[in-house]
């Protein structure tokens, strides 16, 4: 049966590798539960009364490092979710090899509901509620699904007001006047694009024509990415469900119209969302949210090659099926970490107070993703069980040996 719940997703992903590297049980309790998990509940006070919205901070490992992770504000938020994703951070950012550990926060909450007076005071309040966690060395928040530079810029205020000092390095995603590095806002999109390449090559993956779903920040730098790049984007989408055109769609028209709509229209078939998934394409790039190729679709997906850009769109039932029909997932936790390799090069700039432009920043990016395409792709034909295995693998390695020389195993 199909498990929707993130966490338990997460948790079978990890029994997978267990399996493989022949872990043992104390060991994988301690990989198992998450380190810290910290729950809140934010008072937003509008012109009606109060609203109490629950809130999260969850550190799976700090091994590595300082927890880091990005805060997310939805309504289907939940703890469960917030600690699959703080472990998927915590693999992430050993595959990438970036010195930090796994966490991430979230909010219960549809901000499309607030006004943005109301988004203000619920960011500040997130971290009034939850800052003390935050710091250069502790723990290192950054944007997800509906929080953006805006947002971290309330929030960084916030934190250096309750601190009394400067500290640009406690949180990353910054915009650029604040301490935010060039290169930011599009580097998960331009990351994804990357490791498509290097999947393009070492699978042999013919064919140009792509759909994307989710056309928020990822979903959106993405599609522009293959569209300049000699790949014909024919569909895209966002929440409220999306358009196809098979001679390929125009992203900045689409941009355009979103930004002064809200939705995704244009020249084009309108389609659903689960209809995107399975269009005639050779290559997947889910951009949105997690389980959204489970067992119920899985069979039906034509792409040869999905490129998860998203966090845990795909279900342990759906990767099983893929695998079956010789598709190629190239797993979040590798796909996905341009976003947090460019936030850990964000944090380093910081940290050094000098700043890089956006070449230097983009070359550096590169030189991780490429590296980390290459050794997961080795653990693969070593292992020759799938890229997600691979990746969580080399990560558990890493993670393993981190507690194993602070003495923790
Ligand atoms: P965003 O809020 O900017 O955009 C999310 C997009 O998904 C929006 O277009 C929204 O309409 C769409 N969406 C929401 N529910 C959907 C549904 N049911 N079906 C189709 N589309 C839906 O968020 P983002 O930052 O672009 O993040 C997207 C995904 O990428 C998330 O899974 C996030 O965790 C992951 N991610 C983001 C970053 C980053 O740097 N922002 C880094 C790594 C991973």
């Amino acid at each position: 049966m199909t498990k929707m719940n993130p966490w338990e997703n997460a948790l079978r992903q990890l029994d997978d590798v267990i399996e493989v590297l022949d872990i043992d049980s104390s060991t994988k309790d301690a990989l198992s539960y998450p380190e810290r998990v910290t729950e809140s509940r934010i008072l937003l006070k509008t012109d009606s009364g109060v609203d109490v919205y629950p809130a999260y901070r969850v550190w799976h490992n700090t091994a590595r490092g300082p927890a880091k992770g990005g805060i997310r504000f939805h309504p289907q938020v939940s703890v469960e979710e917030v600690k699959a994703l703080s472990m998927w951070m915590t693999w992430k950012n050993a595959v990438a090899g970036v010195p930090f550990g796994g966490g991430k926060g979230g909010i219960i909450v549809n901000p499309k509901e607030l006004s943005k007076g109301e988004l203000e005071g619920l960011s500040r309040g997130f971290v009034r509620s939850l800052g003390s966690l935050f710091g250069q060395n502790t723990d290192i928040p950054a944007p997800d699904v509906n929080t953006n530079p805006t947002i971290m810029g309330w929030m960084i205020d916030e934190y250096e007001t309750m601190r009394g000092k400067k500290e640009p390095g406690a949180l990353t995603g910054k915009p650029i006047e604040l301490g935010g590095s060039e290169g930011r806002t599009e580097a998960t999109g331009l990351g994804g694009f990357y490791a498509t390449l290097n999947a393009i090559k070492e699978f042999e993956i013919r064919g140009k024509r792509v759909a994307v779903q989710g056309f928020g920040n990822v979903g959106y730098y993405a599609a522009k990415f293959f569209s300049n790049h000699g790949f014909k984007v024919v569909a895209v989408s966002d929440s409220k469900g999306g358009i196809y055109d098979e001679q390929g769609l125009d992203i900045e028209k689409i941009r355009a119209t979103k930004l002064k709509t809200g939705k995704v229209k244009g020249p084009g078939k309108e389609i659903k969302n689960a209809e995107l998934l399975e269009l005639p394409v050779s290559i997947l790039v889910p951009c949105a949210i997690e389980n959204v190729i489970n067992q119920n679709n899985a069979a039906d997906i034509e792409a040869k090659l999905i490129v998860e850009l998203a966090n845990g769109p795909t279900t342990p039932d759906a990767d099983k099926i893929l695998e079956e029909q010789g598709k190629i997932v190239i797993p979040d936790v590798l796909a996905n970490s341009g976003g947090v390799t460019v936030s850990y090069l964000e944090w380093v700039q910081n940290r050094m107070g000098y700043y890089w432009t956006q070449k230097e920043v983009r070359e550096k990016m590169k030189t991780v993703m490429d590296g980390a395409f290459t050794q997961v792709h080795k653990k693969y034909k070593e292992q020759k069980k799938s890229m997600r295995v691979a990746a969580i693998s080399l990560a558990v390695e890493c993670v393993v040996e981190a507690m194993k020389l602070r003495g923790q195993l």
